[in-house]
């Protein structure tokens, strides 16, 4: 029996993991869930045995139950190869206190390059498998990360166009230019005076534009999603838990069984979901230490059980953590409310209305698990500072807001359990803050004279990434209103 998914906001409405990937979002703005998460068929000490792309598969085999074994390791193999500059493709390294989940060995040089160089293949598959002749158009909103990864997954794909929408003055200088860039005839980046949740906003109103969708089908298009709203993003994430805690296993760091916490820098809640179905699914963790940074959202919410976005959008120095709708987390409220689509509703229309909603003690109870803190800007820059000057480890912003918010976690709870940390960025993405905030002097230096910089102090290599933006051309620069992307959308798709 396969595994079929549901949407949260009406459990009518099922899916088999193929067709959920292809569509990205439910109708009527859900998302879709897996009805249970399958448990591991395989003992933990065997998969300390197998290397990334063997994890791959016994976990995905397990989520995405219509795939066959052929189309599943052709997903992997494609993915995990030589894009990524270690044949480990996620590293453990041991630093102050911790263990740093590195997982931006990828083509982009962030996390987001965990699942988007598999979501391609994935979505090709799955059209293949549904007799899907449309044209895939991914439509996708970006905080800066995102945007890249899939660009770079679907350039030149046959059969997909994709469409990145992303805050104008909302990301660093270093992730527009990998943007600006990108080639490929089937890309388009545009720029939007708005922020994130803005270009979020206006991505899912197009998917759930019925007459739109109606219009795209008859010219032989249609939508799909390269935004963890896809749980084709969730399922790959997955896979990195389960790989880091069995090499934990595998260097005696830890015994079998015994639990772990993980600390993860949150914006969309895309990637400690995942954390949180692996557990699920087997994994021994102990708690999901959930760190933001100034937008600081689901630290009320999780201290609180009021979700509340009504406040000031802050621009940080961890962009790709500017978000004040964090949309998987409908998918944990869903889950907490015993899988009550009808109550999940209520809450997410109270959400898009209001702008709030507050969760029952029954519900709140059933969050024990989770820890909740945040970083200031200042906190962040200290702790690059000071674990540069302790371990001579240099971490990005975002991955630093974690590294703090651990910190305090520790203060406050005395807590010794082995921590892994996701480190989702390369400092390299982010040089200036970075830099910065190991001296103020580097203020003065160009983007890539801090690039070089940071080579120095760190050791560590310029990464292809980036050497590939130094001299390339810039081949987008359209920049529209928020109120506008419908218009771009169907510019680049119709215009001719
Ligand atoms: C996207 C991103 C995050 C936030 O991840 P979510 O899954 O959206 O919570 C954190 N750090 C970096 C560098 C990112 O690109």
């Amino acid at each position: 029996m396969g595994l079929t998914y549901k949407s949260t906001r009406n459990s009518q409405e099922t899916a088999t993991a193929s067709l959920a990937i292809l569509k990205g979002l439910a109708n009527g703005g859900g998302l879709f869930v897996p009805d249970t998460i399958p448990a591991f068929d395989k003992s933990l000490d065997e998969l300390a045995k197998m290397d990334y792309r063997q994890v791959a598969y016994n976990v995905m085999k397990l989520m995405l139950t219509d795939f066959t074994e052929d189309e599943l390791m052709y997903c992997i193999n494609s993915a995990y190869d030589d894009k990524f500059d270690t044949k480990e493709i996620a590293v453990l390294n041991k630093k102050a206190g911790a263990h740093f989940l590195e997982l931006f060995h990828g083509s982009t040089i962030a996390f987001k390059d965990m699942a988007l160089s598999i979501l391609p293949y994935l979505l090709t598959t799955s059209a293949k498998k549904n007799n899907v002749d449309n044209e895939i158009v991914i439509l996708t909103a970006t905080s800066g990360d995102t945007g890249k990864a899939a660009l770079a997954g679907f350039a030149d794909v046959p059969g997909t166009k994709i469409i990145v929408f992303y805050p104008k003055n909302g990301v660093s200088p270093i992730q527009e230019k990998q943007m600006v860039t990108q080639k490929g005839d089937n890309t388009f980046v545009v720029g939007i005076t708005g922020n994130f949740d803005d270009a979020q906003t206006g991505v899912k109103k197009m998917f759930s534009d019925v007459e739109l969708n109606e219009y795209l089908a008859s010219k032989g298009y249609q939508f799909s999603s390269a935004n963890s709203i896809n749980i084709g993003r969730l399922v790959p994430q997955m896979v990195y838990y389960v790989y880091a805690y069995t090499r934990l296993i595998a260097s005696g760091e830890i015994k079998s069984g015994e639990k772990i916490n993980v600390v993860v820098p949150t914006g969309n809640f895309g990637n400690i979901l995942a954390a949180y179905y692996a557990k699920e699914m087997g994994l021994p963790i102990n708690k999901f230490i959930c760190a933001s940074n100034e937008n600081k959202v689901l630290y009320d919410f999780f201290t609180t059980g009021c979700y509340n976005k009504n406040r000031e959008f802050i621009l940080t120095s961890s962009p790709s953590m500017d978000i004040l709708i964090s949309s998987n987390l409908e998918r944990l409220i869903y889950r907490i409310a015993g899988n009550d689509a009808v109550k999940n509703s209520e809450l997410m229309s109270a959400l898009s209305g209001e702008g709030e909603y507050s969760i029952t003690e029954d519900m709140k109870k059933k969050l024990m698990d989770f820890y909740g803190n945040y970083a200031t800007e200042e906190e962040t820059s200290a702790t690059i500072k000071k674990v540069y000057e302790s371990d001579n480890y240099i971490m990005d912003t975002h991955t630093a807001v974690a590294a703090t918010v651990y910190e305090k976690y520790k203060a406050e709870t005395g807590d010794t359990t082995p921590t892994v940390i996701a480190s989702t960025a390369s400092p390299y993405k982010f040089t200036r803050s970075v830099m910065n905030s190991i001296n103020s002097e580097y203020d003065k230096q160009s983007d890539f004279e801090l690039v070089d910089e940071l080579c120095k102090l760190s050791g560590v290599k310029i990464p292809q990434a980036i050497e590939d933006i130094r001299t390339a051309p810039i081949r987008h620069n359209t920049v529209c209103d928020k109120e506008n992307m419908l218009d771009e959308v169907k510019k680049f798709l119709f215009a001719k």
